[in-house]
């Protein structure tokens, strides 16, 4: 059931280096850095989804690594954890049949994670929290929580879909 197969880096785990690696041509043959820390939080939510269950629920990795034109392409910010340096620090993930709050909560249980809640899925990266751990896209725009409610991501999630 519950079987790593891969590895990435010096870590074992149920991610494939494709589904990491920056989507373009000029990435196709990289190597793919990302940082461990990352993939050992990911493996971490792994386990609390997988708790109860005889089956692995798959994380879908929607995006991970992205090279600087990449990044440009797609519209992310300038300066995206996406972007490695030297190791991509982020990945926007979804689990099918779990809400991105619910996800949300999941990484915040985890610990150690920035956690973005938008309507595809969750982005989550390992960057500290200065200022803010938590954040809402509302459309593409990010509504940051360290104003608002930086301790609590529901409670902060309530506040902003209340105000929305
Ligand atoms: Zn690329
Ligand atoms: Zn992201």
């Amino acid at each position: 059931m519950d079987r790593k197969n891969s590895h990435i880096g010096d870590l074992e785990t149920h991610f494939w280096e494709h589904e990491i690696r920056c989507p373009c041509l000029k990435c196709r043959r990289k190597k793919v850095r990302v940082s461990s820390f990352l993939l050992f939080k990911l493996e971490m939510m792994i386990t609390i989804i997988d708790q109860g269950l005889d089956f692995h629920k798959p994380v879908i990795v929607l995006s991970g690594n992205r090279c600087e034109e990449e990044n440009k392409r797609i519209g992310g910010f300038p300066g995206s954890e996406h972007i490695p340096d030297p190791d991509g620090e982020a990945a926007d993930i979804k689990v099918k049949g779990i809400t991105p709050i619910k996800l949300g909560l999941i990484a915040e249980e985890v610990g150690d994670l920035r956690i973005g809640i938008a309507k595809w899925g969750i982005h989550v990266d390992v960057k500290p929290p200065s200022p803010s751990r938590f954040w809402v896209y509302i459309g593409k725009k990010p509504i940051y929580s360290a104003k608002i409610e930086n301790e609590s991501l529901l409670k902060f999630y309530k506040i902003v879909m209340e105000g929305k």
